[in-house]
């Protein structure tokens, strides 16, 4: 044959009209499943995961889900019982101790927001020093980067108890966030599409709907969170690592050496054995048995009480359409009237406007705080913007207790709520005193030109120590 005969018929066997030849799809690429954490983990500062490990070490071996963790802060503050760094150097220290208790879990997706540690009890210190809006974002953006399922955090509520304004900065951060990383015209330059334009900006994510928040508090009377929400036991033996899981949870809590190194050098020595004693002492353990993870939010079905991964498939329902429906806030009380102000105030509007009707709060307002120290009782009180109006205070006081101003008078401008507080000084209490003290009621009637204008009451408890009231 000749060869341009042969030419022809070879490429008339491989020439294909262009309407049929099949072309190769281009590819996109998926979401990085490296990252997806079915569980996510937001707590305040390294070593605050400890109020989750245990069931994290369950979900990780025995339940077969994905964990990652965020810490709000790097823990700044506070003393460094270890070594002689503070401040930044001890955060950069912390930092790594986080990642390494995080690792011995098997937990290797681990960020931080940008929160600054305050040593305070007032969630909106917490929140100003750390630039609210800024860290919401950054958080909004790693729920769409993780696409959890649950994610489990800190109680967003006051209690007596060490109730640290970073718990609870971190907690209001989550619930804001739950609601808003499913919305797309929330934080747009985060779900970009696919662009290479100023793509250093933008992040090619997609909106994510969290199903549930469950969180954990460190009030003092954890006995009234029994009944809401799932339990589990932090002793039980992990079928698949034949180990308690408290065990293994204080073994990676062992990498906090800046932060409680006697102890850890103390259970360092024990035998397994020693150890496991020690942690299901209800008096020397660090997590009650069973151990509740109590109800915050979710926009699926089922009860407070149901497994954590119940009706996990269901579609969600649009948190913001959920606030109205089983949330209202109801009818307030008439004007004039008084309410606690300050993060009490915020926590007032914050429930309904996140639809927590069903998380457990405190039923009475409390705090506590050293025995001494001046307690602040910060007040707002809503009247007729139309006119001024003279304000008189009436506090009925535990005994030994004193509030200033004495006469408690205060002349009102004309508009629609007055924020003021009254301060107290409490009593010192002698060490014996401090063992048998209890919670104590004050009160505070307002009368408004001399009409009744409601009261408040505040239960609180005098302690031998603690972090600020700061307000
Ligand atoms: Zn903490």
């Amino acid at each position: 044959m000749k060869r341009w005969l042969t030419y022809v018929l070879i490429w008339s066997t491989l020439w294909i009209p262009g309407s049929v030849r099949a072309q190769a799809p281009v590819k996109v690429n998926p979401d990085d499943e490296r990252f997806r954490a079915e569980i996510l983990i937001v707590v305040a500062h390294p070593d605050d995961e400890a109020f989750f490990t245990p069931y994290a070490v369950k979900a990780l071996n025995d339940m077969h889900k994905s964990v990652s963790v965020i810490f709000a802060t790097r823990g700044g503050s506070g003393g460094n019982r270890y070594t002689s760094e503070r401040g930044p150097a001890m955060a950069n220290e912390r930092e790594i101790e986080a990642r390494e208790a995080c690792t011995k879990l098997g937990i290797r997706n681990v960020w931080f927001l940008d929160g600054k540690d305050s040593a305070s009890q007032n969630v909106l210190d917490s929140l100003s020093n750390w630039g609210h809006g800024a860290n919401l974002e950054k958080l909004v953006g790693l729920i769409r980067l993780t696409r959890p399922e649950i994610i489990l955090t800190h109680h967003p509520g006051i209690f007596i108890g060490e109730d640290h304004g970073d718990h609870q900065a971190t907690a209001v951060l989550v619930f804001e966030a739950f609601d808003l990383a499913g919305n797309p015209a929330v934080f747009p330059a985060q779900l970009s599409g696919d662009m290479t334009h100023y793509e250093a900006y933008l992040s090619n994510l997609r909106p994510w709907q969290a199903k549930k928040i469950y969180v954990g508090s460190d009030a003092d009377n954890q006995k009234q969170f029994d009944g809401t929400g799932p339990t589990y036991s932090p002793h039980e033996i992990s079928p698949s690592l034949k180990k308690p899981y408290s065990r293994l949870a204080i073994e990676s809590a062992m990498s906090h050496k800046t932060q409680f190194p006697e102890e850890i050098e103390r259970m360092s020595k024990m035998t397994p054995e020693q150890l496991d004693k020690v942690l299901s002492d209800p008096n020397t353990g660090w997590w009650g048995d069973p151990s509740t993870l109590i109800f915050g939010k979710s926009v699926v079905g089922g009860s407070a009480t149901d497994p954590v991964f119940s009706h996990i498939n269901e579609a969600p329902v649009n948190p913001a359409t959920q606030v109205t429906a089983t949330c209202d806030p109801g009818n307030r009380l008439p004007l004039p009237r008084v309410e606690l102000g300050g993060p009490w105030q915020f926590y007032a509007n914050f429930y309904p406007a996140h639809g927590l009707c069903r998380l457990k709060i405190a039923p009475t307002p409390e705090i506590g705080i050293t025995a001494g120290a001046t307690l602040v009782v910060p007040l707002v009180i809503s009247h007729d913007p139309a006119k001024a109006a003279q304000l008189t205070l009436t506090a009925k006081l535990p005994e030994g207790w004193r509030a200033e101003p004495g006469d408690l008078k205060f002349a009102l401008p004309a508009e629609d709520s007055t924020a003021l507080s009254i301060h107290v000084l409490t009593p010192k209490l002698t060490a014996e005193e401090l063992k048998k003290t209890a919670p104590q009621e004050l009160h505070v009637s307002a009368e408004l030109d001399g009409k009744p204008a409601g009261e408040v009451t505040l239960r609180v408890l005098l302690r031998g120590n603690g972090l600020p009231q700061s307000l």
